[in-house]
């Protein structure tokens, strides 16, 4: 167990207690979704359910994986539940959303790995709610990914995101149940597969990562064609979570973050609070607009 470290003051973070807040809470519950704003204990859910903007959680809320700095739990999931994309979809259309921003838990007992379900929450969005662009956050769909990645590019997501979390060095201690350059791979053949999706991925910063190290993700990234970049500070939910090596300033993020427009990524979000869904919306709007 590793004590948590205290936070700087530029980890600032509102209490959620808004009427927005309110609303979108209740809605969730009353729909039975799961969100990674809270199974993922994410600072920024106060802001973002203010505005109604919140991920939404697929698949049920029980990983088969651990990651060591991921708070979802672990274990057998349950059943995939048939109601889950039209709850989804209803959930869209009642918040009006511009965006959403749909991610699952890893379910590796599944044939398909769960690309089925991520299809049919597309279709139901493009149904109940045609105006919402869909952002998909996906696991790695290990030993499954082609037959995955084909079924939901036809599906056509308007933005295809899937999580790099770290440097190369680090993934055994930190996403040991994945390759780096399987997660590259998966990234290129989904613009392999429709050059018209937008690609997206990030990493957390302060896991004992070296600024080089950083400068190769984002290579990496550029050579499998990768659109969208987020880093974001990584924060240790619990004590038994892999402990925070440093909290990287907001300087720091800036100038990574021009360096990462200077390689090419149509979009950048780099701060302590950058998350992979933070102003997932906002930022897309603003690109499409440019
Ligand atoms: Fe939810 Fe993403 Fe906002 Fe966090 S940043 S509260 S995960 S929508
Ligand atoms: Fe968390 Fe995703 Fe890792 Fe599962 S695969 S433990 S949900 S980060």
């Amino acid at each position: 167990r590793e004590p948590i470290r205290r936070k700087p003051d530029w980890i600032r973070v509102k209490a959620p207690v808004s009427k927005g807040y309110a609303e979108t809470r209740k809605l969730m519950r009353d729909l039975k979704l799961n969100t990674v704003c809270e199974e993922a204990a994410c600072p920024n859910i106060g802001e973002c359910w203010t505005k109604k903007h919140a991920t939404v959680m697929i698949l049920g809320d029980v990983c088969t994986r651990a990651c060591a700095f991921c708070n979802v739990k672990t274990g057998m999931p349950r059943m995939v539940d048939p109601l889950e994309p039209e709850h989804v979809a209803t959930a869209a259309a009642e918040m009006g959303l511009e965006h959403i921003v749909i991610t699952s838990v890893d379910r590796d007992d599944l044939p398909d790995g769960g690309a089925s379900q991520f299809v049919k929450v597309i279709n139901a969005l493009r149904t109940r709610a045609p105006n919402t662009t869909i952002e998909i956050l996906t696991p790695d769909f290990r030993g499954k990914m082609k037959d995955a990645l084909k079924a939901i590019c036809e599906a056509r997501p308007d933005v295809f995101n899937h999580n790099l979390e770290t440097v190369p060095r680090l993934y055994p201690t930190i996403r040991p149940g994945a390759r780096y350059y399987a997660s590259l791979r998966l990234l290129e053949e989904v613009k392999a597969n429709d050059p018209t999706i937008f690609t997206k991925s990030g990493i957390m910063l302060g896991l004992g990562e070296q600024r080089l190290e950083i400068h190769q993700v984002m290579d990496d990234m550029r050579s499998a064609d990768i659109d969208f970049l987020t880093m974001g500070q990584y924060l240790q939910p619990t004590p038994k979570h892999a402990k925070v090596e440093d909290f990287v300033t907001p300087q720091q993020f800036n100038a990574l973050g021009s360096i990462a427009r200077a390689k090419g990524f149509l979009q950048v979000a780099s701060s302590p609070l950058t998350r992979s869904s933070y102003h997932a919306g906002d930022d897309f709007a603003e690109m499409k607009a440019a």
